[in-house]
């Protein structure tokens, strides 16, 4: 069931003003290190500037220590990062966003980068491969990574604390899936303006809720974004956008933007907003849908999940023991197993088994024509369609 409230005492994470109603609902949520998680947090739509946002409750932070204290990367995968299928070839994630940035930007055969948030380096390392004499700075709150970081090749420095300590400038910044996370995102993305150089170049990465209901279940993203929402939230932190596309990787929306002096542009059209409530309200629904027709399934028969990401997690944690097993492609993870339970190939179940496809339902559909073709003694299940 979704309730809504009127909290006190927040502010929009992208514009600032004052947040005057949320959504609170009984669903559970999913960390981005793919654990179960009991709740998935409140939810509001800024009335000033349309940005779907959680409410930075004293729970919510409650949780934030608790996933953060014992985060883990890649877990699932025995630390390799997440791989997506690109013409059939399982490709690291980063690798496949690089050759996006290099086709879309041209960036000279030298330079300096800056990732932010930089974790194990996986964006850096698949960028010095395309961009070998680069030279790889990192940034993270998070040191533990130094050693692995200092072992690629041209590293040159791991920044940590606070961003105003920095005195170099950049030819290019990047935060791969990292804004999301950020309480203070258009306060980082102004210090992070001050250390681009005038020619240099912004590169933002991250979920799209537009596409991806399931991305409003992971607890530790604090916003929830559309093309519409990230651009004018780098805008209002002093970038023109050059380019913003949802054509890079599924689900995700990729965004190019360089620095200006430019107007505040945070005031949207009360049909943005509304049409931003509608969305997030219709995501909490079809996600509310989803739990019960698996549920539904899972009562009558055997049960496996499609997919071993955030999606399949956290439909895993709504369906508690109502499921029996994983199924994926990726090799990383065959054999493997996750929240206790196997991880297997379609090819290596038992003939008639059902798997349920945790994607949003466009996605959902256009893969159960290839696996159906590919794998024809499983029965894949599709989500309820979300179009009304
Ligand atoms: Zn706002």
């Amino acid at each position: 069931m979704i309730r809504s409230f009127y909290p006190q005492g927040f502010r929009c994470l992208s514009c600032a003003a004052i947040i005057n109603e949320a959504l609170e609902t009984g669903l559970p949520g999913v960390t981005s290190d793919l654990k179960p998680w009991p709740h998935s947090g409140c939810f509001s739509v800024c009335s000033r500037c349309g940005h779907v946002q959680k409410l930075l409750d004293q729970d919510w932070n409650d949780d934030i220590s608790k996933i953060y204290g014992q985060y883990e990367m890649y877990s699932v995968s025995g630390g390799e990062e997440q791989r997506i299928f690109d013409n059939g070839l399982p490709l690291p994630r980063s690798m496949k966003l690089v050759e996006n940035l290099r086709q879309t930007w041209m960036l000279p055969s030298e330079g300096k980068i800056l990732d932010f948030g930089c974790g194990n380096g996986a964006f850096l390392r698949s960028f010095s491969r395309l961009f070998s004499e680069w030279k790889l700075n990192g940034f993270d709150l998070d040191s533990r990574f130094a050693d692995a970081l200092s072992h690629i090749e041209k590293f040159y420095e791991l920044y940590g604390g606070s961003l105003a300590q920095i005195e170099e400038f950049f030819d290019l910044i990047t935060m791969v899936y990292v804004i999301e996370h950020l309480t203070n995102p258009r306060t980082i993305l102004e210090q992070l303006r001050c250390l681009l150089k005038a020619e240099g170049a912004l590169l933002v990465q991250t979920s799209s809720f537009d596409d991806n209901p399931f991305d409003l279940m992971v607890v530790d993203h604090c916003s929830h974004f559309s093309e519409h929402t990230l651009s004018s939230l780098v805008v209002k932190a002093g970038f023109s956008v050059a380019r913003v596309t949802q054509g890079w990787i599924a689900k995700e929306i990729g965004l190019i933007a360089v620095p200006v002096i430019d107007g505040d542009r945070s005031f949207r059209s009360s049909d943005f907003v509304q049409n931003q409530s509608a969305g997030l309200e219709g995501s909490l629904k079809w996600l509310e849908k989803v739990v019960l027709h698996a549920k539904s399934v899972g009562m009558r028969q055997d049960l496996g999940i499609f997919g071993t990401a955030i999606a399949g997690t956290w439909l895993a944690n709504a369906l508690g023991d109502k499921f029996s097993f994983f199924l994926d492609e990726d090799p990383s993870r065959i054999g493997r197993t996750h929240l206790g339970r196997p991880i297997r190939h379609p090819t290596e179940v038992k003939s008639n088994s059902s798997a349920y496809l945790a994607f949003p339902w466009k996605m959902a559909k256009t893969m159960h024509e290839r696996l159906a073709a590919a794998y024809p003694t499983v029965n894949f299940l599709l989500p309820p369609a979300n179009e009304p």
